[in-house]
């Protein structure tokens, strides 16, 4: 895409699944931000990991609970080198430390969710085949599950935020991706 790798000096992760880490190795330069939590469960040898995908050593910067609130919701600040406001939300379930990420744009806010929810549909109704996978591939489909009703209600209460999701196809815009310069 016309990158260069060492130019890449940050990767920010909203949990250490596979196909969320795939490839981190190929910014080796990278400092790789997490939430401590995640990171723990990762390195405690639950088996839903590919550990070599941190084989690499990537230098970490980890994220403690705080008392920063974003929205009413619990906000952990990144440590950048720019000064874009950055936070992960913690949206624990689907693993024990996965997190959302808030960027700010003026008075407008986007929210990566990662995996709280695959399909945007998951926000409108439970009654949703895809909701059978979100539970069987949960760390904790309680927490979960609330995680979501947060998002819902979020989502109700607020204009300025854009949520999107690794998962679902139509956030993906391949006619902006394609025509995005460095
Ligand atoms: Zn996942």
């Amino acid at each position: 895409m016309g990158f260069v790798p060492a130019y890449v000096r940050d990767c920010i992760i909203t949990h250490l699944d596979f196909d969320h880490i795939g490839g981190l190795d190929d910014f080796p330069y990278s400092t790789v931000h997490v939430a401590a939590e995640e990171y723990a469960s990762f390195a405690s040898g639950n088996p839903r990991y590919l550990h070599h995908q941190l084989g690499h050593r990537p230098k970490l910067e980890l994220y403690e609970k705080g008392a920063c609130k974003w929205f009413g919701m619990e906000a952990r600040k990144l440590k950048l080198p720019f000064s874009t406001t950055v936070y992960l939300i913690p949206l624990f379930g689907h693993t024990k430390g996965h997190c959302g990420v808030a960027i700010q744009q003026n008075e407008n806010w986007i929210l990566h969710v990662g995996d709280a929810f695959y399909l945007e549909a998951e926000l409108f109704s439970e009654a949703q085949k895809i909701a059978e996978v979100a539970s069987k591939s949960a760390d904790d489909d309680h927490q979960r599950k609330l995680s979501l009703k947060h998002l819902m209600d979020l989502l109700a209460s607020n204009k300025h935020i854009k949520m999107l999701s690794y998962h679902e196809p139509s956030f993906f815009n391949l006619e902006a991706e394609l025509s995005f310069k460095l």
